[in-house]
């Protein structure tokens, strides 16, 4: 079922998007050669609990995960890119890190990811990172009330193929608000003019994830972190959004 907010839970919504983004400020400034992933999240976990938020993750238990999930923030190190479990790990130079994190402040959820390079970046691995941010930008400015659903997905599918990225379809964007998944699914790859129409009140969350040669995932042992089946390196960009009568308006931002 789909629910449209009112003006007033979406500004709830941009609240709690603040805070996201300035969390995924904090943990970028922090994140660097020889800064372990258990730091990162219990620096998240002392941010959520000093902001008086609720960590969406923590006891999540999909039918895919080995959950519950015990962590509130996803990092997902080079051919990691989604769900990624944070473990005893350093990180090291060049190492390509994708954070994602979803809270709920008051009942209202927003949720956002970013990729980073930490120490010496490689150029293609920068391109990655870019074409993420460009199918992100390309996915909101197609959010416009009156537009398709598929007008969002196909806006995303084209960056990638512009950049030579194929596109995997199994995990893309989705509904949220009161919760962190709720209709619809976005995918990041569809035909412009069909699905759903876009009206004034949905929230949305717009994720572009890509690796670099492939569109097939493996999952760990651990039941919870997706890779490129390849190797390759992948990166992530998201953001929540409001589709308003004025357009789409990004929640996951810092006023
Ligand atoms: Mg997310
Ligand atoms: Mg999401």
């Amino acid at each position: 079922m789909l629910e449209l907010k009112t003006p007033g839970e979406i500004e709830k919504m941009r609240v709690t998007g603040a805070f996201i983004a300035e969390l995924l400020d904090d943990l970028s400034g922090l994140a660097d050669v020889g800064v372990n992933l258990l730091d990162l999240e219990n620096r998240a976990r002392d941010l959520i609990r000093a902001r008086g938020a609720v960590s969406c993750y923590w006891d999540y238990a999909p039918s895919f995960g080995r959950g519950p999930f015990r962590n509130v923030i996803c990092l997902s190190v080079n051919d990691a890119v989604l769900h990624g479990l944070p473990f005893d790990y350093t990180l090291g130079d060049g190492d390509l890190l994708s954070m994602d994190i979803a809270v709920s402040i008051d009942g209202w959820v927003a949720d956002s990811a970013r990729s980073i390079i930490v120490g010496t970046a490689r150029d293609e691995d920068q391109r990655l990172i870019e074409s993420t941010r460009i199918a992100l930008d390309a996915g909101i400015a197609a959010a416009q009330p009156g537009n398709k659903l598929g007008d969002i997905s196909a806006a995303i599918g084209k960056v990638a193929t512009e950049y030579g990225y194929p596109v995997n379809t199994e995990f893309g964007g989705h509904g949220l608000g009161r919760t962190m998944h709720e209709d619809p699914h976005v995918s990041n790859m569809g035909r412009a003019g069909r699905g759903l129409t876009l009206r004034p009140g949905l929230t949305l969350a717009l994720e572009p994830w890509f690796a670099r040669t492939t569109d097939k995932i493996v999952y760990d042992p651990d039941g919870w972190t997706i890779r490129s089946a390849d190797g390759s390196r992948t990166a992530h960009s998201e953001h929540t959004v409001a589709i308003t009568e004025d357009g789409p308006v990004v929640l996951t931002t810092v006023d």
